[in-house]
Order: C-alpha cells, then sequence, then structure tokens
C-alpha cells in the first residue's frame, strides 16, 4: 500500500482454501507486555534457539522476536491497519486471549479458536483484493523462473508468463505435502515447487534434510492424518500409551510441552515398540473444550469420536519444512531480482526444529519486509536490468511451449516417510 507498486498474486488452487495458512489452527505468537509476565523479546527468541536445537539462525530470530508482534500490531491488530479486524478470541475482560503452546515459556499466542488461519487468510484475502493495485490469479500454476544474465525476470506458468521490473517473490509454501503421513491439505500445496524453481533457476537453497513432524495427527483407518492442534497439549491434553499409561516424562522432563521433534520421537518410539498411542484431554470441562476446539470437535464429531470423552488416536506426520531457498533478512535470494518469504524461504529462524506458532508470523515479518525492500528500490540497478530486457526481447514464443506437471505422486511418498522419515 504504502510504496504503490502493482502486484500480480499468481497462486495454484483456489484462495483462500488452498494453501496451508487456511489450516493453520493453534494461532500466531504475539506478546504478553504485562512485565509480570515473564514474557519479553528476549525470552521468544531463546524458546526460538531451544527449539532449534542450537541450530538457528541468532539475526533472524532477533529480527522476528523484536519486530514480530509490531508487525502483528501493525497489520491485524491497529483499527487503521490493512487487516484490521481479524476476531482474536478475548478474555471475559474483554483482554486478548494469549495461551501456551508446547516449548513457549509464556502465553503469548494469539488465537481464533481452532481456526486462526481461516479467519486471518479470509480478511487478508478480502482486503486485498479491494486494492486497486493487487491483481489475483488463482488456478495458474508456475513452472519456471525466467532469468536473464544472472537477474530473474518474470516466470513461466502452464499457460504463459509474467514479467516483473520490481522482482519475483516466491512464497509458494513447503514440501512436506510430498511425505505419506502429512498434516498439509492436499491438491497442488506444499509439494517442493519452492525449492524446484528457485534450484532450476540457480538460487541457494539450505537446511532441507530439517523436515518437522508433527507429534499429534489424528490417525483412522482409510483417512489422511488430521492435525490435532500444539494448543490440545498447551492446554493440558495427555500422551497415553496402549496401556493408558502417560508416558511423557519417560523422554523429556518438559513432557507433553518439551519442543516438537523430542514429542515426535517420543510418539514414535513409543508406538513402534507398544502399538497405538493416543491423545487425552478428556479431563477438561466438555462445555469449554467444545468452544475452544470447535473445528476439531467437529471433525472428530464425524467420525463417531468426542474430545471430551475419547482417546484420540495419533501418529507423527510430516508437518512443516524448515529449510528452504535462502534469503538473508530482507528476503532477498541469492538471485537478483528473486525474493522468497514464508515457508518457501529458509531464513535460518527455524534451525532444525520449528517452534509452534511460529510460521505464520515469519510470514508476516519477513513478507513486510520484502515490501519494504522493493518500495525503497535498494535493489535499483537490478530493476533497471530486468526493464531493459523486458522492453528488449520477445516473450511471445514462450507462450506456446505447454507442458502438463500434474503427475501422481503416490510412490515417492511411500519412499520419502520409509527412507527419510523420523
Ligand atoms: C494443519 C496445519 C496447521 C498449522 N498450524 C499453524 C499454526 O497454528 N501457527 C503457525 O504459525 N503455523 C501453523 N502451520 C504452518 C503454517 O500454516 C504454514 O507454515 C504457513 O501458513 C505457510 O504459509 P505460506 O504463505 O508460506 O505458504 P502456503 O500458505 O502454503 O501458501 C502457498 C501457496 O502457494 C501455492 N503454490 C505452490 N506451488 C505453486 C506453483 N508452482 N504455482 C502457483 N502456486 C503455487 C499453493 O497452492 C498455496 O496457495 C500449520 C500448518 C498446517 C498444515
Amino acid at each position: 500500500e504504502c510504496y504503490k507498486i502493482p502486484t500480480t498474486v499468481l497462486f495454484a488452487g483456489k484462495l483462500p482454501i488452498d494453501c496451508n495458512s487456511y489450516w493453520a489452527q493453534g494461532g500466531i505468537i504475539y506478546r504478553n507486555f504485562d512485565p509480570e509476565s515473564g514474557d519479553s523479546a528476549g525470552s521468544l527468541a531463546a524458546d526460538i534457539h531451544r527449539a532449534g536445537a542450537g541450530l538457528c539462525n541468532d539475526s533472524a530470530v532477533g529480527k522476528v522476536s523484536v519486530e514480530g508482534p509490531d508487525r502483528v500490531k501493525q497489520l491485524l491488530l491497529d483499527k487503521t491497519g490493512p487487516f484490521a479486524d481479524v476476531p482474536f478470541d478475548t478474555t471475559d475482560e474483554g483482554e486478548l486471549s494469549l495461551c501456551l503452546e508446547a516449548s513457549h515459556s509464556a502465553p503469548r499466542i494469539l488465537h481464533i479458536g481452532d481456526y486462526t488461519g481461516q479467519a486471518i487468510t479470509k480478511r487478508m484475502t478480502e482486503a486485498a483484493a479491494q486494492h486497486p493495485l493487487i491483481t489475483f490469479q488463482d488456478s495458474t500454476v508456475v513452472t519456471d523462473l525466467l532469468v536473464r544474465d544472472g537477474v530473474c525476470v518474470g516466470l513461466r506458468t502452464l499457460e504463459g508468463f509474467e514479467l516483473s521490473t520490481k522482482g519475483v517473490v516466491l512464497c509458494s509454501g513447503g514440501l512436506s505435502g510430498i511425505f505419506e503421513h502429512s498434516t498439509n491439505p492436499p491438491g497442488f500445496n506444499a509439494l517442493g515447487s519452492s525449492v524446484a524453481l528457485a534450484t532450476r533457476a540457480g538460487a541457494e537453497t539450505n537446511d532441507l534434510e530439517f523436515i518437522q513432524f508433527h507429534p499429534t495427527a489424528l490417525t483412522l483407518e482409510g483417512e489422511a492424518p488430521f492435525l490435532l492442534t500444539e494448543a490440545l497439549r498447551g492446554e493440558g491434553a495427555i500422551l497415553r500409551n496402549s496401556s493408558g499409561d502417560a508416558f511423557a516424562k519417560s523422554f523429556h522432563e518438559a513432557g507433553e510441552l518439551a519442543p516438537r521433534d523430542i514429542v515426535s520421537r517420543g510418539v514414535f518410539n513409543e508406538s513402534s515398540k507398544n502399538g497405538q498411542v493416543y491423545l487425552d484431554i478428556s479431563h477438561r470441562e466438555k462445555e469449554w473444550l467444545y468452544k475452544r476446539f470447535p473445528n476439531i470437535q467437529a471433525h472428530l464429531r464425524d467420525r463417531g469420536l468426542d474430545l471430551a470423552s475419547d482417546l484420540l488416536p495419533i501418529t507423527p506426520a510430516a508437518h512443516y519444512t524448515c529449510g528452504g531457498i535462502t534469503t538473508d533478512l530482507d528476503g532477498c535470494t541469492s538471485l537478483p531480482g528473486l525474493y522468497a518469504a514464508g515457508e518457501a524461504a529458509c531464513t535460518g529462524l527455524h534451525g532444525g526444529n520449528r517452534l509452534a506458532s511460529t510460521s505464520l508470523l515469519e510470514g508476516l515479518v519477513f513478507g513486510a519486509s520484502v515490501a519494504d525492500h522493493c518500495g525503497r528500490g535498494e535493489a535499483q540497478g537490478v530493476y533497471e536490468f530486468a526493464k531493459s530486457v523486458i522492453e528488449r526481447e520477445d516473450f511471445d514464443m514462450i507462450a506456446n511451449r505447454k507442458e502438463d506437471y500434474r503427475s501422481s505422486n503416490e510412490e515417492a511418498r511411500l519412499l520419502l516417510m520409509k527412507g527419510k522419515g523420523i
């Protein structure tokens, strides 16, 4: 908005539904500004580093910990902000309701029931659709980046091409959907486009070995795994083994609230030895559970299960791509003219394992930084080169080369789960 740059947004499916962001359940990190709360930029940074197994990039951690809450305020909370009115849950006193999630040292997660991503992406797409400088193009699959003399000047789609004199931003998500067990929604989503496009164009990638497995995906015969949010454990859910015993303290002193990779390994090891593992929050009050987790309860009810009375069978499932296209703190990749943000990017924030609810925040913070970098014209030389290429080259012949990239990946999914899983 403040830089007046015309922007075309291309995406493979239909928005807002066909993306991981829509399905985010638990929430987005904010901050408890009460000095008594124990929350601060420093404590968030320490939590991110601890969860990331000491492999995080300290500059990225510092940026998100310090700038993050301000960006949430500016973009999602302020009445004058572009996406204001996201209806975050509040307490009986009308304050923002902040909840605890695993491996966080303070309650600092903003949420809307268990459908936070849905509410945020709906609000964002509605606001962006009304903006005169933003054009949406759905059902458009990007197949390659157009690179001339080491500068990204546009991209190819299945149907044609788009050129850009102000940079191309890849925010096309991660690759966890290529595993047999995945929490990521189906469709042309999280299948590795970002890394494939960037690699073919010569941009660097990093940390691709760090795939995060979420420990608690509901597993039912004949169905894709369904995420049971981290917030359930934040609200007291217990991991039980096939004998009904709580076992989380046997693998980590923080039990259910240990970092995700540790809980995933704990669940995986227990189920490999002794069979099915369950999540149990039936000790919490029924009406409260139904209000706090309405989507999960609806999903369970359709399958004859109930949060308030049943042990829920779970399995770890591929959830998040910690690595991706290497970027600096402005979202610039190693290829001039190409930016990356969100799960597509590897800013180094997550190290070996992502802290719960950092992902939506990272997208917000780095997405805004990309806009700042473009808007301030810091890569003016690159933009001018792209403009000169676009003016002199005839790109129309590209539009005639049509290819079909859609194919079944079932075999690859099975192989990945067996050979490259937990
Ligand atoms: C079930 C679930 C729950 C989660 N809960 C939380 C949570 O509570 N808090 C949190 O912080 N994070 C959560 N996450 C993680 C978070 O949702 C994602 O990491 C984040 O939303 C990624 O956003 P993104 O914009 O980078 O990518 P996405 O939201 O995945 O968007 C990528 C888009 O790119 C499109 N695309 C991909 N390839 C192409 C191509 N070749 N051409 C055109 N378009 C393409 C996709 O179709 C999609 O629309 C959750 C993830 C899942 C799966």
